[in-house]
Order: C-alpha cells, then sequence, then structure tokens
C-alpha cells in the first residue's frame, strides 16, 4: 500500500468517525501472509490507534495469517499492534498440507510455520488455528491434532476453528473444483469423516462440534461500516470481490464512486430471500446463504453455508457428549 493511500484510508477512516459512526475501530489483517508488510501496517495501525484515541472510540485488530513470516512478528509487534488474536492457517498434516501449499520453489512450508507457531507460543497465548478443509484433506485432519500433540503444540493454542473451502463465487464460478465444492453432501460427509477420527484417536473434544448461537450477522458483507480494502485503495463489501476492482463501490486514491449497485444489493438482500428459505426451520439461526453467490449466480439457489448442512450432525454429536 503507497502512502498516499494510506493518507486517504485514515481520511476515509476520519469521515466515519466525524459522521458519527463511533463503536470502535476493528481492523483484520489479511491476506495470505499480511506480515510481507510488517512496516505498512505498524503504520497504519498507529495511525489509526491516533484516530481511535481522538474520538474516544476503542481500537483493536486481529492477524490472519498463513504462518510462514511469523518468525518477524516481535513480542514488542503484538503490543505494537494491539494484536488480541491471531489466526494461523494450516490445511492438514505436513504430507497433505504440502501439497496444498507448497512454496514458489515447490517446497513444503508446513515445517517453516510450524516452527514460527512453537517460537510464537513462547511469549503469545491467544492463538487461534483454523484448518482449511474440503473433500480432499478431511480424512487426513485427525493426523494434524496427533502432531501438534507430539510436538507440545495441542493444548497450547487458544481454539480451532475447522473452515470449509468454498471458491464457488465470482470468477472462479467456472473451476472443476468450484462445482465440487457446492455439494451439500460432500460438507456433511467432511466434517463427519474428521469428527469420527478426532473421537478414534482420542480428540474428541476437539472435534467441530457447536451449538448454534444467535449472531448479529453470518458474515461481513451484512454488516454496515465494515469494509474490505485492498492494497490499491479499492473498497469492497465482500472478501471474495477483493481482486475485482470493478466490484469496488469507491477507490479512494480517485475519490471515484464505482460500483454502488453491488454493495446496495449485498445489503439489501433480506433473509428469505430464495424460496427454499421461507421453508427452512434453520431461519433465523443460519442468517441466511451467501448473498454474494445468490447474485452471482443468478438467484439459482439459497447457497447454505456449510454449518447449515453440518448442524443437525452437530446438535447429535453434541447431545451424545453430554450423555457419555
Ligand atoms: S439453511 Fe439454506 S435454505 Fe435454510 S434458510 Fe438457511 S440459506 Fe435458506
Ligand atoms: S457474501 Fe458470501 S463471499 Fe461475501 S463475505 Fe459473505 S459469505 Fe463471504
Amino acid at each position: 500500500m503507497q502512502a498516499a493511500t494510506i493518507d486517504n484510508l485514515c481520511k476515509f477512516v476520519e469521515a466515519k468517525l466525524v459522521s458519527g459512526v463511533k463503536d470502535e475501530i476493528r481492523v483484520k489483517w489479511f491476506g495470505g501472509e499480511p506480515l510481507l508488510a510488517k512496516e505498512i501496517i505498524v503504520d497504519l495501525s498507529l495511525r489509526l490507534q491516533n484516530l481511535a484515541a481522538q474520538y474516544h472510540v476503542n481500537y483493536n485488530a486481529v492477524l490472519v495469517t498463513n504462518g510462514y513470516l511469523l518468525d518477524q512478528l516481535s513480542a514488542q509487534d503484538i503490543s505494537q499492534l494491539e494484536l488480541k488474536t491471531i489466526q494461523i492457517t494450516l490445511d492438514g498434516p505436513e504430507r497433505v498440507h504440502n501439497i496444498r501449499r507448497p512454496r514458489q520453489n515447490w517446497d513444503g512450508s508446513y515445517a517453516q510455520i510450524v516452527a514460527n507457531i512453537t517460537t510464537l507460543m513462547q511469549f503469545y497465548s491467544d492463538l487461534v488455528i483454523r484448518i482449511n478443509i474440503d473433500k480432499n484433506n478431511a480424512p487426513y485432519i485427525h493426523e494434524l491434532f496427533l502432531d501438534l500433540e507430539q510436538r507440545g503444540l495441542l493444548t497450547k493454542c487458544k481454539h480451532f476453528q475447522f473452515a470449509y473451502v468454498d471458491t464457488q463465487i465470482g470468477r472462479y464460478t467456472k473451476a472443476a473444483v468450484c462445482a465440487e465444492a457446492n455439494n451439500a453432501s460432500e460438507i456433511v460427509r467432511s466434517y463427519a469423516i474428521i469428527t469420527a477420527n478426532l473421537v478414534k484417536h482420542g480428540f474428541a473434544k476437539y472435534a467441530p462440534v457447536s451449538y448454534p448461537r444467535v449472531i448479529p450477522a453470518a458474515c461481513d458483507a451484512q454488516i454496515n461500516n465494515h469494509y474490505v480494502i485492498n492494497p490499491e485503495g479499492y473498497i469492497f463489501k465482500c472478501l471474495g470481490d477483493v481482486t475485482m476492482p470493478e466490484r469496488a463501490f469507491y477507490h479512494l486514491n480517485s475519490a471515484k464512486v464505482i460500483n454502488t449497485k453491488r454493495e446496495c444489493e449485498l445489503q439489501a438482500l433480506n433473509l428469505c430471500m430464495h424460496k427454499l428459505c421461507s421453508e427452512c426451520a434453520m431461519l433465523p439461526i443460519c442468517h441466511s446463504g451467501c448473498r454474494a453467490k445468490y447474485l452471482d449466480l443468478n438467484a439459482t439457489g439459497p447457497f447454505c453455508r456449510s454449518h447449515c448442512h453440518t448442524l443437525r450432525q452437530q446438535l447429535i454429536a453434541m447431545a451424545r457428549s453430554k450423555l457419555q
């Protein structure tokens, strides 16, 4: 992000604060490896923290990282960035992760990431591991837990998340893998396989089981005053749009309004957007499906999120665990 874009971004945030947005400034650093631009992150953090202090709102931040450059993050950096949580992504045990997440020279990235996690844990405890899953790596996820246990890392992680990877939106719609990802039965099967293997190998308490909660919004695109800002200064509502400038609603540097139609459509769709939703017992817990997909794929389905497909199994697993 260039200096001019940083300036314009701070002006954008200040204008929001002046206009009466008075909750908090919450920042999520994102992008594969945001630590590639650590100096920019520090600079921008300090400026946003100053704005927060000036307008008497809270400031907090989260770092989502692929973990590869985590060794560049010191305890002092974490304190300076006011990081509430660091989320690190892994794609399975070493042999599976390295196939899915190779380096540019095709070497694996797992060993470096796990070494970085080990070092980070010596001075930071709010660490969340997000495990990216799909039908291909689901059978091997328990091996990752075995490995983390053998390295003494398992109990030190604050939380594990399982994220079903779905690329069936926007420009990725035509890829073969996307059509596979939209298969509800595959999502259910993947979670069932992971849960069964974790239970079988003594990791039941890490199984993806959670009681449904009432939440204010299911995804960031539904939240007022939530913005996804890319390094070129384009501002979006939906994270899935971030590589498509024509879908931005505003460009910071040229001060040009680009596509307000997309922004309005993402926010205007109601919970009952598809006819199947009006007859579905999951409402209002599910908060409806993915709005971007609904728009991009011509309203051809409700595009339920993965947790909707797995809720039944999760409730049964939770009831069983309570009875044991
Ligand atoms: S689970 Fe799917 S069909 Fe049911 S309300 Fe949610 S989005 Fe609609
Ligand atoms: S609209 Fe869909 S793709 Fe966009 S942020 Fe929400 S869930 Fe993600």
